[in-house]
């Protein structure tokens, strides 16, 4: 089996599309940059296309509102969308950006 073990380079965050937080991320998310859940959910996350729940903004190009540079300023606290990826799920073309390293695991 292969799992993919994330380098950090940052460009799934810049890839567009929504990812979907919960109440709980929020509150972690909010907590690692120091702001209120609410300022937190002012400032960074919006209604999703489906009106079902909260997505994290995007800037005019498509990356995520929370990457600095080439780094998730959450990283730590990031929400479970983004840990599970490219092990959990996975977009069309992925392995042609994501520079995650293949490890082969024993079952
Ligand atoms: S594209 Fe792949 S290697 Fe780069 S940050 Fe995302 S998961 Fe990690």
């Amino acid at each position: 089996m292969t799992k993919y073990e994330c380098e950090r380079c940052g460009k799934c965050c810049q890839w567009p599309g929504e990812v979907v937080v919960n109440e709980k991320e929020i509150r972690a998310m909010a907590e690692h940059i120091d702001e209120s859940p609410y300022m937190f959910t002012q400032k960074y996350t919006q209604l999703r296309q489906n009106r079902n729940g909260l997505t994290l903004k995007q800037d005019e190009n498509g990356s995520c509102v929370l990457l600095k540079g080439n780094s998730c300023s959450v990283h730590s606290s990031k929400p479970q969308q983004c840990k599970d990826f490219p092990n959990k799920w996975r977009f069309k073309g992925w392995r042609q950006i994501c520079e995650a390293t293949p490890k082969e695991i024993r079952k």
